[in-house]
């Protein structure tokens, strides 16, 4: 399909209905929501009964304290054997856990009997290096099958993990490190990044040595990757490969409290320093395994999964680590970027492996669409039946590139809206039951309560924008920030009464759907006029020139605010010429005149977190003529240079 076809279609603000064999055959159909809101805490009960518990729970939900709840009360469960030992003794021991693909082209097949195996080594493993239940245990790996087994090795022990993502520093590994006081640090040599081997080791060693006397950790366990030369501390330093591969693959695991804690996981850092959010045990993982099955319509016997994400960010625990094993799924993971050794890698491996749910990005959709449909064309991509997105708002031209090019013009998308401290899907159209709106995260995922509401608090009338809140205690909840409870009640429980603020803007549109419009910090105000960031940049990426785009409000002596957006060409359009003009036009003629970008900066790159996030607020920086603020968090820290340097040959389009 052109490029002007799809812009068209995803302009007409139609809905796309779920194919009819999908729906026939779907895991839940339009009832739940019914079933769901008759009793919320039955409905999460019966969600829970899909886990094998040690002991059950004697009360759903004790929320006498809020907002520190406690789901699943009395229950006894073990998340590792949840996830791995269950399916083995269900006769499963054979099925594929992991197809594991290097980025140098290695393979590694791992059944879930084989899973079971190295989780119950590692384990033992871990405990001989002295960690026992309740210790915290740093985790700084590559997209490698270790990072999965050290996952469920930890949480089978009851010794929270605390991942952080291998693209960051020593400096932030230290902090995470220091923060939750870890004692043990499982690493690796190095892994495989666009095509050649990046070392993961020396951070390790740079953080440990600027902790320095203060440094928590007792032990670095290091998988062997790349076979690089590593500096090694024989004092602490021990080989994966000799303590696990040596260990006995008997190992019993304990039952723990429904609410004994899981991990500790940093926040992107998007808006600011990141939080390290507390998830516990039977409710998180209630709530992820649930979401897998229904948001994806997961068919165990058929389906094979993959999310791109990070074992480093949210996504990555709960979509690929938790709920996809605690259902039997059968998933890729892969360890490279998606342009190693080519474009299409992607839609290669989609391709061998036949996989049929596919979970990314819009970041990643939106490089898609700049490289061009040509690339997944030469691939046959017929196995999908549903996509998902996560991560920020898919904006309707980058959901109907998605679908045509990726989906053969049929799979339903599914556009999931949670974060961090929500532990799994939150807002989300169901693939066999929703009509869905290209750009929506359309509605409440079954017993979930949102309500996007005005400055005092009172829902919203269709039609209008606000504030997203959370207005009932999830299963998966972040219990809270870790070691700072008042933290977590100013943060998140503090601006209206018994509501969860989110910190993002949405609207209702005329049928109730949510439309989540950015941040609240990014609104612009201009001449007194509120504008979405979000809304914007879709009318920008709407455009036929424009693969990606970032606005933000930078002072204005006129209008207090102006818009200024930053916007990466496609390939196709790097020659067309006054792209500003057409461009600021183009906004004005979708949105109106109050939205028209005052400057268009073109760039080469937008500065992102590590889970391709933008960050505005550095842009925000730059459009205000400012020095960069804390850019720590960035996936590649040479961007905003690249604006920067850029920029300054760059002529400004005022007018
Ligand atoms: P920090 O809180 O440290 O600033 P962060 O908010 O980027 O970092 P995450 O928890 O990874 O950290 O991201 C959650 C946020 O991502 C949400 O609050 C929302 O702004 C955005 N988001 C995630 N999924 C969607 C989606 N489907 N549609 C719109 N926005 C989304
Ligand atoms: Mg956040």
């Amino acid at each position: 399909m052109s490029d002007q076809a799809i812009s068209n279609l995803a302009r007409e603000e139609r809905t796309f209905e779920p194919p009819a064999d999908l729906a026939a055959q779907a895991n839940v159909k339009a009832d739940i929501y019914a079933e769901a809101d008759a009793d919320r805490q039955a409905f999460w009960g019966k969600a829970a009964e899909r886990l094998a518990w040690g002991e059950p729970f004697t009360e759903v939900l004790d929320w006498s304290n809020p907002p520190f709840a406690k789901w699943f009360v009395g229950g006894k469960l073990n998340v590792a054997y949840n996830c791995v030992d269950r399916h083995v003794e269900n006769g499963l021991g054979d099925k594929v856990a992991l197809h594991f693909v290097g980025e140098p082209g290695d393979t590694r097949t791992i059944t879930y009997s084989q899973l079971k195996d190295e989780v119950s080594q590692a384990a033992n493993a871990i405990t001989e290096l002295g960690i026992e239940t309740g210790d915290r245990v740093a985790i700084y790996l590559p997209m490698i099958p270790e990072a999965v087994i050290a996952m469920l090795a930890c949480a089978r022990v009851g010794a929270p993990h605390t991942v952080v993502f291998g693209g960051f520093s020593s400096d932030a590994l230290a902090s995470r490190v220091e923060d939750c006081e870890a004692k043990l640090i499982i690493t690796s040599d190095g892994g495989y990044r666009r095509g050649k081997p990046s070392a993961l080791k020396p951070a390790v060693d740079e953080a440990i040595a600027k902790l320095g006397d203060a440094s928590p950790v007792e032990n670095v366990l290091v998988v062997k990757r790349t076979g690089e030369d590593v500096a090694w501390n024989s004092d602490i330093d021990v080989w994966w490969d000799e303590v696990v591969g040596e260990s006995s693959t008997d190992h019993t695991p304990e039952m723990f409290d429904s609410e004994h804690p899981l991990y500790v996981m940093y926040t992107s850092g998007t808006t600011g320093k990141p939080k390290g959010i507390l998830h516990t045990s039977a409710g998180y993982l209630t709530q992820a395994a649930y979401t897998f099955w229904a948001t994806f319509d997961h068919k165990p016997d058929t389906d094979v999964y993959w999310c791109t994400a990070d074992v480093g960010w949210v996504t990555g625990h709960s979509y690929i680590v938790y709920g996809p094993t605690a259902e039997g799924a059968t998933q890729v993971l892969y360890e490279g970027t998606p342009d190693t050794p080519h474009k299409g890698r992607w839609w290669e491996i989609i391709a061998e492996y036949g996989v049929t749910l596919f979970y990314t990005a819009p970041t990643a959709i939106r490089t898609c669409m700049k490289w061009g449909e040509q690339i997944p064309a030469e691939h046959d991509l017929s196995s999908l039946r549903v996509l998902g997105s996560v991560g920020e708002s898919i904006n309707p031209e980058a959901y109907v590139w998605y679908r045509e090019n990726i989906g053969g013009g049929q799979t339903p998308i599914v556009d999931t809206w949670w974060q961090t401290e929500t532990g799994a899907h939150m807002i989300t159209p169901l693939p066999g039951v929703t009509s869905a709106k290209p750009g929506s995260a359309m509605t409440a995922f079954p017993g979930i309560g949102a309500e996007v509401v005005d400055d005092a608090g009172k829902p919203v009338g269709n039609g209008e924008g606000g504030y997203l809140v959370i207005t009932e205690p999830w299963p998966s909840m972040l219990r809270t920030i870790w070691g700072d409870d008042e933290r977590f009640k100013e943060t998140y429980w503090s601006r209206w009464e018994g509501m969860y603020f989110a910190g993002d803007g949405a609207k209702k549109d005329d049928t109730g759907a949510i439309w989540l419009l950015g941040r609240v910090d990014d609104v612009m105000n201009v001449s007194g006029h509120r504008l979405s960031t979000t809304e914007i940049e879709s009318a920008l990426v709407s455009h036929p020139s424009v693969a990606e785009a970032a606005v933000v409000g930078a002072a204005d002596d006129t209008t207090g605010q102006a818009v200024v957006a930053f916007v990466i060409l496609r390939e196709s359009a790097k020659d067309v010429e006054d792209v500003s003009a057409d461009l600021r036009n183009h906004v004005a003629k979708e949105i109106g005149p109050i939205a028209k970008p005052r400057q268009i900066m073109v760039v080469p790159e937008l500065p992102k977190t590590r889970s391709g996030k933008i960050m505005r607020r550095l842009l925000r920086d730059v459009a205000e003529n400012r020095e960069v603020g804390d850019a720590t968090t960035l996936a590649d820290s040479s961007v905003m240079d690249l604006i920067t340097d850029g920029l300054k040959d760059a002529t400004s389009d005022e007018d």
